[in-house]
């Protein structure tokens, strides 16, 4: 939108329609104080039509636009008149923020609050219509408890400004280990269900919660509702037997009661349990048998909520490989976990006049895929917003874990916000609107850094998959020394000169910079501690035992920087966090380092196990004997 005739906000009126519900009031709310923040003036919130001034219009016209697209919106601009229209009542709230933005108002980082300009005259508008290409944008979060209930708060907050529209999260999920990750929508729906409710964002319950519908206490008067393993003994932990008929009985009433509790609940998924343990029966073991039962819950709550969405999971062979003729029920929606299998299922979902398809994201904030070290993705963001559209699917929801890593994960999730509404768009034009407004002195400058540090030198520890010894891996000899490695610190050494120089030259706040800092130190440190790593199995190869020791304690070094910025994030740049999903990966490098300390070979190795708890004095040990050493 161009900058026209100028608006006083004295004479501004906001208005809405007698009808307006909880959406539309806190709309004009956000609009009122916006407008405070910006002018100074409070301008008047009324019903109905207002004599003299400008009024901005706020209305929800219940499906009357053909036009209109989900909760997009439309803003018609007259004389005295900003007319915001939408479809949805969340669409006036999108068209809100539209306008908001229009002045210059954004709100990039969760962890910070929303920055306002100061004017004193506002500028009209021009007319415009807004669709969003991808009608479902959101995010499943971890962790979801009381303990992060404010964190939340301003989360959602952030996710409503920046027009994403649903939450998927668990009404209790399992832990996968005692100290993991800890999802449980209860304990924070109180509080954030009002959040939610007033931006008229989708509460999605899904995710992992079928020990909440299904808890293993069934087992004891009824190991036949439980999985088979392949030898015909039954367990609590594995899934459901899902063609046993009590079982499928059971979860369909669970869900069915859950559902008549709950209608706030607009989709509610049926997972299975991550993964594990499907059961070998010899019916479980026909394809397609968890589709035929999850079938079965989705026409048992259709008839007690008809326009509830039953999410069904494309995840394992058992939920993805289901034979043509099995089709789904009108009123469900496909979650697929891996795009080779989207378009099969659009075609079933079709086929039964169903709710369509969306996906699972891995790559965009999820540090327990990326080892607790989130990459920059906004080309790949973007190809993936352009691939989900083609592809006629209705979103992306990425996994959200470890909120902590907040710089990285707003960035990536603004990106996809952006794209999700617009395919169209480039990486140029959202990097330059980004750098225009938080590093207005050198935002072309920044913008260029930015595309840098996007192909930043990032360590990848998912390979090889299966952590053999540090020796085995043949990246060692070739990317952590030699040619290889003076080229990724030369890379590192650029990035921060081109930093240190803008910093110099910058009238921004010193802290808009640390994170950009942060995270080149972050991926040099870590590369640092590799770096040793690969000297040590060198010395390895020479069977100089002193050589591996000495390698081994820079790389200790390295790793405990690493560990303690990573272990308190709290009130750090956003940059490292996730301490959950980083321990987890560390512990593994420090078993695999003990055993090269050790010139273990694969005659003598020990297997890597998850949270080994003998490597626990492992890298203070080491760090000790530095110092203790006079040869250092
Ligand atoms: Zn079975």
């Amino acid at each position: 939108m161009r900058r026209g005739k100028e608006l006083n906000p004295a004479e501004i009126r906001i208005v809405f329609t007698p009808s307006a519900g909880n959406v539309e009031h806190f709309a004009a709310e956000e609009l009122r104080s916006g407008i405070a923040r910006m002018t100074g003036v409070a301008v008047p919130v009324a019903t109905g039509k207002t004599d003299g001034g400008v009024s901005i219009e706020l209305e929800t016209l219940n499906g009357k636009d053909t036009e209109l697209r989900f909760d997009g919106f439309r803003i018609t601009v007259s004389e005295n008149r900003i007319h915001i229209a939408a479809n949805l009542p969340r669409g006036v709230l999108n068209g809100v923020y539209e306008l908001l933005e229009f002045w210059g108002c954004r709100w990039f980082f969760y962890q910070e609050q929303p920055v306002f300009p100061h004017w004193e005259h506002l500028s009209m508008p021009e007319s415009r219509t807004v669709n969003p290409d991808l009608e479902l944008r959101g995010v499943c979060i971890f962790p979801v408890n009381a303990e992060h209930r404010e964190d939340l708060r301003r989360i959602i907050g952030w996710l409503g400004w920046n027009r994403f529209n649903l939450l998927m999260t668990s009404v209790c999920r399992t832990k996968k280990r005692d100290n993991g990750w800890e999802v449980e929508w209860r304990q924070v729906e109180g509080e954030l269900l009002p959040e939610l409710r007033k931006r008229g964002m989708i509460l999605n319950i899904s995710e992992h919660s079928g020990r909440y519908f299904f808890p293993v206490s069934y087992f004891k008067e009824h190991p036949e509702w439980f999985a088979m393993n392949g030898e015909g003994k039954r367990f609590a932990t594995g899934q459901i037997c899902y063609s046993n008929e009590g079982a499928v009985q059971t979860l369909i009433r669970n869900f069915t009661e859950y559902a008549e509790k709950h209608p706030e609940v607009e989709i509610l998924g049926t997972w299975p349990e991550d993964g594990y343990g499907f059961c070998k029966c010899e019916h479980c073991r026909r394809p397609g048998t968890v589709l035929k039962a999850v079938n079965r819950i989705a026409d048992a709550l259709k008839i007690v909520r008809p326009r509830l969405t039953v999410e069904y999971l494309s995840y394992t062979s058992e939920t993805s490989e289901v034979p043509p003729d099995i089709l789904p029920r009108d009123n469900m929606s496909i979650l697929v976990a891996n795009m080779r299998v989207a378009e099969e299922w659009k075609k079933k979902s079709d086929a039964v006049g169903g709710r369509g398809v969306y996906r699972l994201h891995y790559h965009i904030t999820d540090n327990t895929a990326e080892r607790a070290n989130l990459a920059l993705r906004f080309h790949e963001i973007l190809d993936d917003c352009r691939e989900t559209k083609a592809g006629g699917l209705r979103g992306i929801i990425p996994f959200f874990i470890g909120i902590d890593t907040w710089w990285r994960s707003s960035l990536n999730l603004c990106f996809l916000s952006r794209f999700s509404w617009d395919v169209s768009k480039t990486v140029d034009e959202v990097l330059s609107d980004f750098c225009r407004n938080r590093y207005p002195s050198v935002a072309e400058r920044m913008k260029e850094l930015f595309l840098r540090l996007e192909k930043i030198p990032m360590v990848s520890q998912s390979r090889p998959p299966r952590w053999p010894l540090w020796q085995e891996w043949e990246s060692m000899r070739t990317e952590f020394s030699g040619p290889a490695w003076e080229k990724t610190q030369h890379t590192f050494e650029g990035l921060r000169q081109t930093l240190d120089e803008l910093m110099n030259v910058a009238s921004e706040p010193a802290e808009h910079f640390r994170p950009v800092m942060e995270f080149i130190e972050f991926q040099r440190r870590m590369f640092e501690a590799w770096h040793y790593r690969a000297l040590a199995v060198q010395a390895f190869g020479r069977n100089d035992r002193d050589a591996v020791r000495s390698c081994l304690e820079k790389t200790a070094e390295y790793e405990q920087e690493l560990a303690e910025q990573v272990r308190n994030s709290a009130g750090g740049s956003g940059v490292a966090g996730a301490w959950i999903d980083y321990e987890f990966f560390l512990n593994w490098r420090l078993q695999l380092d003990k055993q090269l300390l050790e010139m273990r070979t694969t005659e003598n190795m020990i297997p890597v196990t998850d949270e080994n708890p003998d490597v626990e004095l492992f890298l203070p040990g080491l760090l000790e004997n530095r110092k203790a050493s006079p040869r250092h």
